[in-house]
């Protein structure tokens, strides 16, 4: 059913199943934003385009945010970060797409199940949209309806990826399937569970408890192609700062160092590498190394991607698709950097990826994962 009562709640609006475009009214009150949400719904789901065209003020990252009425909930999503928290929803801009200028406009989707009005509560970077326009409505002759389908876009840059994981396939209350929880030579408190509390995608990832010390710690790992390059990317969710002492949040089997982990993580209170074999550190962690090297924000998702080439013996790592400096060997010894990495021959053959948390002091923290991925090339946020 069309809901043109919505109408009167903002100056979006849309309709099952057509095309609803709410056009601004006169031009000496511009709309802080027009949002057009094309929707294919069918019995138990739906997919939205949503286009969002700017007011007057350009924004370098926008997000929008919106509330379901039914009981809709979002399973994925394109060209966007999309989160849902009860009936809230918010879309955030990806690095590609994130600038919009005045009078811009931008598209994303998604994908979600069950069924219920279309939304009409839309806001802009906080703004509601329609605020400074009242609602002069031009409906365009709705569309046919598409046939639905139950099949997704996959999410951004997973398409030629090994595996792409968002966790809504998994059932239990631990990741089962290609997922392993274990915790290696000793086990204490760290616990390994699905949550559906706070996801990234969708409306699951996997929660990690990890308790100081050693014993206390907690993974959850799969194995990943070993030929060729290694790219992983994954997002991460922690509750507390990086410590000063030594923590890892990913460890990764080296077939070629003994069996040993590579692992990263943090120390000095920003994001690093290590060797379990030799205890080297990537940035070498004196006071000019670790200003090369980045902390992991705390209450928000980040991008966390890396590359390992261990024929070339070379690492690179990205967070918030923005590079490390300090994260990098590119077999060029560095002072600060990879000189002391690279103080021994390295070609590393990572057989597994294990994401978890691991303290070597007395450091706790609370991690989430989502939208796990490797691959043979660059898989992006
Ligand atoms: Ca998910």
């Amino acid at each position: 059913m069309h809901r043109f009562a919505a109408a009167l709640a903002g100056f979006c609006l849309a309709t099952a199943g057509a095309t609803a475009v709410v056009a601004a009214g006169p031009a000496t009150a511009a709309p802080a934003c027009a949002v057009e949400y094309r929707v294919d719904q069918w019995q138990t789901g739906f997919t939205a385009e949503i286009t969002v065209t700017n007011g007057a003020t350009a924004f370098t990252s926008w997000a929008l945010t919106w509330h379901y009425a039914g009981n809709q909930s979002v399973t994925s999503a394109w060209n966007a970060t999309v989160r849902q928290s009860g009936t809230a929803v918010t879309a955030e801009s990806l690095p590609y797409n994130a600038s919009l200028p005045a009078g811009g406009s931008v598209s994303f989707g998604l994908q979600g199940t069950s069924t219920g009005p279309d939304p009409t509560d839309f806001a802009l970077n906080g703004v509601a949209c329609g605020d400074t326009a009242p609602p002069s409505t031009t409906l365009t002759t709705p569309t046919t309806p598409t046939t639905p389908t139950t099949s997704a876009p996959p999410p951004a840059g997973c398409a030629d990826a090994a595996f792409c994981d968002d966790f809504e396939q998994q059932a239990g209350s631990a990741p089962a399937g290609r997922w392993t929880v274990g915790a290696a030579n000793c086990q204490g408190t760290g616990t390994v569970t699905v949550d559906t509390a706070v996801a990234h995608s969708g409306t699951r990832s996997v929660k990690v408890t990890g308790g100081g010390g050693y014993c206390n710690h907690a993974f959850f790992g799969t194995g990943v192609p070993t030929a060729g390059v290694l790219y992983g990317r994954f997002w991460v969710r922690h509750t507390t700062a990086l410590p000063a002492a030594h923590v890892t949040f990913m460890a990764l089997r080296d077939t070629a160092d003994g069996g040993r982990d590579l692992r990263a993580g943090g120390q000095n209170r920003a994001l690093q590498w290590n060797r379990e074999s030799d205890d080297a550190t990537l940035p070498a962690q004196s006071p000019a190394g670790v200003a090369q090297s980045v902390p992991l924000p705390t209450g928000t998702w980040s991008c966390f991607e890396f590359a390992i080439d261990g024929a070339a013996g070379q690492l690179r790592t990205w967070l918030g698709s923005a590079e490390v400096p300090g994260l990098v060997v590119d077999g060029v010894p560095t002072p600060d950097v990879d000189q002391q990495w690279l103080a021994r021959a390295w070609h590393p053959a990572v057989a597994d990826l294990r994401l978890g948390w691991e303290s070597y002091g007395t450091d706790a923290d609370t991690l989430w994962f989502d939208d796990v991925a490797v691959g043979s090339s660059r898989i992006g946020c």
